[in-house]
This record gives structure tokens, C-alpha cells and sequence, in this order.
């Protein structure tokens, strides 16, 4: 009798077919549970949260120690999960307290904005009132 090897999930890390019953599914593929590690402190992935940098997955500790972006309101690490407004190399976490205009401070979440380097104007006259 031939048994195929194929109905076994094969593993992305280190393709070799995984015969545990525990694997994890990520990315769309399989993994054995100790290759599918944050590829910075090697930490079992399984189960936990996790964010893909530059195709590799890191643990949230590592990612906010090492990759996470700061706010520019409130100049904490942004969370990945959370939702955040972007410009150029910029980003405020996406609540009023954080991104808001730096002359009025007024929201500008769904707004219409002038960013000014680091800072974010709700209209021409703010931006005049803090350039003059
Ligand atoms: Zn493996
Ligand atoms: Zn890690
Ligand atoms: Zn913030
Ligand atoms: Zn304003």
C-alpha cells in the first residue's frame, strides 16, 4: 500500500511534511510550531500577535521595541493594530487628541489638512498664524 505524503501539511520554515497534530497556519501556508518564530527573538508565534516587516513575522514586543512608528502628537509608539494617519515619513495614531491641527486643534481626521514638516494645519490661516 502507498500512503501519500501529501495529505500531511508541509511546513514553510523548513519544508519538511509536519506530522503533529499542533501546527500553525499563517501567511497562507503551514508551519511546524517552532518555525514559525519572531525573527528577531525567535519566540513561538502560535497564538499570538504578530505583524509582517519586510515579509518577515516579529512578535508585538519586538515590533514596538524595534520597528513601531511614533506618534507625532503624542510621541508614543503607534501600535500596529490600531489605526493611524500617515504623510511622508509621519504618523499620528488616528484619534483627536493626537491628530489635530497645531494651531487651533481643531481634528483632522477626515479632514482636509496642510502638513508643514511636523506639523498639520486645518487651513491657510493657521498655517500663516503659526509661520508668522
Ligand atoms: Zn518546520
Ligand atoms: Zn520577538
Ligand atoms: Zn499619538
Ligand atoms: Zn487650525
Amino acid at each position: 500500500r502507498h500512503y501519500c505524503d501529501s495529505e500531511k501539511p508541509r511546513c514553510a520554515g523548513c519544508d519538511e511534511l509536519i506530522f503533529s497534530n499542533e501546527y500553525t497556519q499563517a501567511e497562507g501556508q503551514n508551519w511546524h510550531l517552532k518555525h514559525f518564530c519572531c525573527f528577531d527573538c525567535d519566540c513561538v508565534l502560535a497564538g499570538e500577535i504578530y505583524v509582517m516587516v519586510n515579509d518577515k513575522p516579529v512578535c508585538k514586543p519586538c515590533y514596538v521595541k524595534n520597528y513601531a512608528v511614533l506618534c507625532q502628537g503624542c510621541h508614543n509608539a503607534i501600535d500596529p493594530e490600531v489605526q493611524r494617519v500617515s504623510y511622508n515619513s509621519f504618523h499620528w495614531h488616528a484619534t483627536p487628541e493626537c491628530f489635530l491641527c497645531s494651531c487651533c486643534n481643531k481634528c483632522l481626521i477626515g479632514q482636509k489638512f496642510m502638513p508643514v514638516e511636523k506639523m498639520v494645519f486645518c487651513s491657510v490661516e493657521c498655517k500663516k498664524k503659526m509661520s508668522s
